[in-house]
């Protein structure tokens, strides 16, 4: 049985080695999940990479949705037909669906919904660190935040069985380290539920129209005030105590894994109150642990989400208990949270040595060491190409317009050609609005999967207030960054089944541009051409940039038994240095004074042998 399928057939009791995120795909099979959808995004990525594989075999049905908006829709359909639906996105594909998830939280759901949220706190794969806990207070959600692997799993199920018990959807709540943790975890029984969807509603079930959503708004405070009686008794929730247990700790998520470290380590006698159910919060409980213990820490990563519920409910309930947090800077408000972290924030209230550990390595103080698009990329093509093209068209105060995507690369040398990346589908919102207000050419750059997600709104908008811009659609094949997962493009769909693909030009065309080009980013010589031409466009030109990812490329040359690589003749070679400072393959190098090409790195794209990047024609494929 290969992994996947232990995934999906393990037996209750086997015990097996999973990431948090496989530990909550497992979860899903368990719980009897009939629907799952999702738009890729890190931290979030391996449940939809996990539940793609399996889907056919476990018998329910799997999509990579074009957006987190939508993806949460079709969740929710399946949801008010009776059938176990789970969506799951990274931190700000939230703020995607969020439009969505506001009002589905009014009118409810039959069968079970889960809406996971993976954050991530210290932006390793993300442009903001936004706290997502917010979402289950303004959407009046419950919400589970597990600690591990294991809760992962076992906290899906749970958050189904109370999703069903009040009729709402429930939040799952993760982070990074949860996500990305790998232990042991302990296989349940996967539920048998054969569920005919049925899509029946009395009139006005599910219509969110004023009318109908001020009866709604009273349902919902009410499911919350009866979810809330519910976490108060929920074995979610627990007390351990260390040693005297003198000082009293509230926590949740990762934070209660670095809590508990500093702790042992520390020999610090504490009672800790592990929270797994953060919304609605167990405001007896709170109250309760409060009147127990002198000085209370909240500890939590991120927003004082916790600190400010346990400060309302100290005032609430007359609490005398000395609280310590994030309010009162005691513990830091940005970043991910080590043992160490925490202990040297405690260590200036409570009497703990940490003067002889190494303190925290600040990510400010690490050498730079900035991400490089992978040898033979096609976007390293292209952006030496569109660069070049915008100088030899004299466009030498163009602005350039990024997006979300490996591309977001180019941002750093040699090509910086970002000045601003904002989110999915800004390149061509602000590309747009920088167009208009300061009179300047624009060039906008956006991947095939960003552009399906949020690019075609402001195309439209481009085109129908008339701005002046270029934008260069590089599609790769694939969505690349989260981890080679199809889009709208790609003519497979999330089970691996054959589908027809949606094609960007005729969108294009279709919204009224007929300035659109398709051309091959390898192929220097007539893409560089192409895209001076585009430039010259007075309104809204498309240069869609098309190549598979080079690792696409390599998986069918390996599977071929192919193999090319490049080499530099010396004897040819002028030092002139554009294919190590201009063009910046991570293959090409200075070794000893002459430039050379590491056969290891190598992927034989044969861009750099152009002579638009060697002019002494010095590269060619070896031998
Ligand atoms: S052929 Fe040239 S550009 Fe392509 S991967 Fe090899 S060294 Fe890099
Ligand atoms: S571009 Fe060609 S000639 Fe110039 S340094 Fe590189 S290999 Fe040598």
């Amino acid at each position: 049985m290969n992994r996947m399928d232990r995934i999906l057939n393990g037996l209750p009791g086997d015990v097996m080695f999973l990431l948090g995120n496989e530990a909550i795909a497992r979860g899903a099979i368990e719980a009897g999940v009939g629907f799952a959808t999702t738009y890729p995004g890190t931290p979030s990525s391996e449940v939809g990479d996990t539940l793609s594989k399996v889907a056919r075999k476990g018998g329910f049905y799997f999509e990579f949705s074009v957006n987190e908006k939508v993806a949460t829709e079709m969740a929710y359909a399946a949801a008010i037909s009776g059938v176990r639906s789970f969506v799951f996105m990274k931190h700000v594909g939230m703020n995607v669906a969020a439009d969505a998830i506001m009002s589905m939280s009014y009118a409810g759901v039959r069968g079970g919904m889960v809406i996971m949220t993976a954050d991530d706190p210290s932006m390793f794969s993300s442009q903001n660190e936004q706290d997502n806990r917010h979402y289950a207070e303004l959407a009046h959600l419950p919400m589970l935040e597990p600690s591990n692997p294991q809760e992962a799993k076992d906290f899906v199920i749970r958050a189904f069985e109370i999703s069903e018990k009040f009729r709402m959807p429930v939040i799952l709540r993760t982070t990074t380290r949860v996500s990305h943790q790998r232990t042991q975890v302990k296989l349940g029984s996967r539920s048998v539920r054969v569920v005919d969807a049925k899509f029946d509603p009395a009139k006005g079930d599910f219509v969110t129209l004023p009318s109908s959503s001020m009866g709604f708004k009273s349902e919902l405070i009410e499911k919350m005030e009866l979810a809330r009686q519910y976490c108060e008794k929920t074995d979610l929730n627990r007390t351990e105590t260390h040693g005297s247990g003198k000082y009293g700790f509230i926590t949740s998520g990762e934070a209660y894994n670095c809590l508990t470290d500093a702790i042992r380590k520390h020999s610090i006698d504490a009672s800790v109150y592990k929270i797994g159910m953060t919304s609605p919060l167990p405001e007896e409980e709170i109250a309760s642990f409060l009147s127990l213990h002198e000085s209370v820490f909240v500890v939590e990563e991120l927003d004082p989400y916790l600190e400010s519920g346990v400060r309302r409910i100290a005032q609430m309930h007359s609490s005398t208990a000395r609280i310590y947090g994030k309010i009162d800077g005691i513990f830091p408000a940005s970043f991910e949270y080590s043992p160490e972290v925490v202990a040297s924030s405690l260590s200036g209230i409570i009497n703990i040595e940490v003067g002889n550990e190494s303190p925290p390595v600040s990510v400010a103080d690490l050498p730079k060491r900035p991400p490089v698009l992978c040898p033979g990329c096609p976007h390293r093509a292209t952006y030496y190409a569109v660069r070049r093209a915008a100088r030899m068209s004299g466009l030498s105060d163009v602005i350039y317009s990024s997006d979300i995507g490996c591309y977001s690369l180019g941002t750093y040398e040699p090509f910086e050609m970002a000045d601003v990346l904002l989110e999915m589908g800004s390149s061509i919102g602000v590309g747009s609005g920088l167009s208009k207000v300061t009179g300047r050419h624009v060039i906008a750059f956006i991947g095939d999967s960003t552009f399906y997600h949020a690019g075609i709104p402001p195309l439209i908008n481009a085109v129908r207030n008339g701005s002046r811009m270029t934008v260069v659609i590089m599609d790769n094949d694939i969505t690349a960054m989260t981890g080679q997962q199809t889009n709208p493009g790609v003519p497979y769909d999330g089970m691996g089944q054959p589908v027809k693909p949606v094609s960007m030009e005729a969108i294009v065309r279709a919204v009224g541009i007929d300035n659109v080009v398709v051309a091959d980013p390898y192929d220097l010589k007539s893409f560089l051409p192409t895209v001076m031409k585009a430039l010259k466009s007075e309104g809204v030109s498309v240069v869609i940039a098309r190549r598979e990812c080079a690792i696409l490329r390599d998986r069918e040359m390996q599977r071929k038994g192919e193999r090319v690589v490049y080499a530099v003749d010396s004897g040819k070679c002028g030092l002139c240095m554009n294919c190590v400072e201009n063009f910046s393959c991570p293959a090409i190098s200075i070794q000893e004074g002459k430039i050379a090409i590491s056969p290891d790195l190598c992927d034989g794209c044969g861009v750099c042998a152009e002579p638009i990047v060697c002019p002494f024609r010095a590269i060619a494929a070896g031998e």
